[in-house]
């Protein structure tokens, strides 16, 4: 039982929890053998005060160490399981238009590079999102975020890089960061004009970095738009030092790096994100053993994207269970984007992780929990129930965890707490 020493008023509680799992005990992102410790509490219960986690443990403990009052909300789990808010730490989730012509042509056999060659891919989103209103990106955004919290998502990342010029990458990010102020769900911003060179700037790919670094750095950072910045880093986009340039800029002007590293080939990705310190490194499907080795060594987060090589139709898969056993700290997320992962479910993700990546349901739920949460820099405040943390869960409608992966392409999350209010109720909830 972990709860504060004096008796303090809650406003919620849930109780007859028959799986409560706390993700409690880590300081960190979780690596090794500990990818699997959930810890796991049997007949629990979980009280909540100003939107943050007062106690958690077995139902008595938790009861005998807060006071009720008049406006307490008591809430009956009904025995089912209950788990930290799921975090989603890569996404592209602000965009102008989806793109199932491009997802039709793929299927008839085209692949990502031949339709980029033919004006798809991200050049085409980054034309739609040129010409669209911020009212339209707005509202495709909430649409979008409201999905993600309706299947368990309490936190995630968006980030830009559909606009490629100064003037619509701000735009895109006050978008965001308009979402990021009026959405329930926590929404962490990270600058991407790194994501494709522009069809203004193809010749002279010099000439954009130096634009990046100039100019578009120093005026998201102005308008403190963006706590995280990204780059592509991928052959026939970034190069390693255009990414080691970019990164270095970023960061004197406060915002961390992060790496889309070793997607398509193996590039030394990895090993530039281990190099800079960057708070994760993305996708990792063609990681060398050396990429592995310097992730595990330096604690950068690996975020693995099972939904993009799935949309892609890819037969090669991020090796996590390699990646685990080197000990780097594995992490998901959905990738949500119009181009190759279009889906707002981490739900769908957790059962890929364990179906196709070989993940335990544990190391599954670790990822997309506290370790997610690490790959934000924000595993002391969310992705995890502890005392002090904010009181961010899931009630999941299925009575043993490892029906989460197990039972998919069906919405599991019964309800929806965000900072201490109920916020998605789709089952019945007891009082
Ligand atoms: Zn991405």
């Amino acid at each position: 039982m972990r709860g504060r020493a004096t008796n303090y008023v809650t406003d919620l509680i849930i109780r007859n929890i028959g799986q409560l799992i706390t993700m409690d005990g880590a300081e960190g992102p979780r690596v090794g053998p500990s990818m699997r410790e959930l810890g796991l509490v049997e007949g629990g219960a979980v009280a909540s005060g100003n939107g943050r986690v007062l106690a958690v443990g077995t139902e008595s403990e938790v009861l005998a160490s807060v006071d009720t009052g008049p406006d307490t909300v008591v809430i009956d789990a009904g025995d089912r399981v209950v788990t930290p808010g799921l975090v989603d730490p890569h996404t592209h989730a602000v965009f102008a238009a989806t793109r199932e012509g491009e997802f039709a042509m793929r299927i008839e056999g085209r692949s990502y590079e031949e339709i980029a060659e033919a004006g798809g891919g991200i050049r085409s989103s980054v034309r739609s999102l040129r010409r669209a209103t911020a009212d339209l990106l707005r509202e495709n955004g909430r649409g979008t975020v409201d999905l993600m919290l309706e299947h368990g998502t309490t936190t995630v990342e968006i980030k830009s890089g559909y606009g490629l010029s100064l003037e619509s990458e701000l735009k895109m990010l006050r978008v965001i960061s308009e979402l990021a102020d009026t959405h329930v769900v926590d929404i962490v911003p990270t600058f991407l004009g790194a994501h494709e060179f522009p069809d203004e700037w193809r010749d002279d790919r010099e000439g954009y970095v130096d634009h990046l670094i100039d100019d578009m750095i120093p005026a998201v950072a102005a308008e403190e738009l963006a706590r995280f910045c990204d780059v592509f880093c991928e052959e026939g986009v970034f190069t390693v030092e255009q990414s080691r340039r970019v990164l270095t800029a970023a960061r004197a002007h406060g915002m961390e790096p992060k790496l889309h590293a070793d997607e398509l080939h193996s590039f030394g990705a990895a090993e530039l994100a281990a190099e800079l310190g960057a708070a994760s490194a993305d996708h990792l499907v063609r990681v060398s053993d050396e990429g592995m080795a310097a992730l595990a060594a330096s604690g950068v987060v690996a975020v693995l994207l099972p939904g993009t090589t799935l949309s892609l139709g890819g037969a090669a898969f991020a090796p996590a269970r390699r990646l685990i056993d080197a000990g780097v700290p594995v992490a998901l997320a959905t990738d949500c984007n119009p181009g190759s992962s279009m889906t707002e479910s981490m739900q769908i993700i957790l059962a890929l992780a364990s179906m196709v990546l070989r993940m335990t349901p544990e190391e599954a739920l670790v990822a997309a929990t506290v370790n997610a949460a690490a790959a934000l820099r924000a595993e002391n405040v969310v992705g995890s129930l502890a005392p002090g943390r904010q009181c961010d869960l899931v009630i999941w409608e299925v009575d043993d965890y490892r029906a989460i992966p197990y039972h998919y392409g069906v919405n599991l999350a019964a309800a929806v707490v965000k900072r201490g209010s109920v916020v998605v109720s789709r089952g019945s909830l007891a009082a």
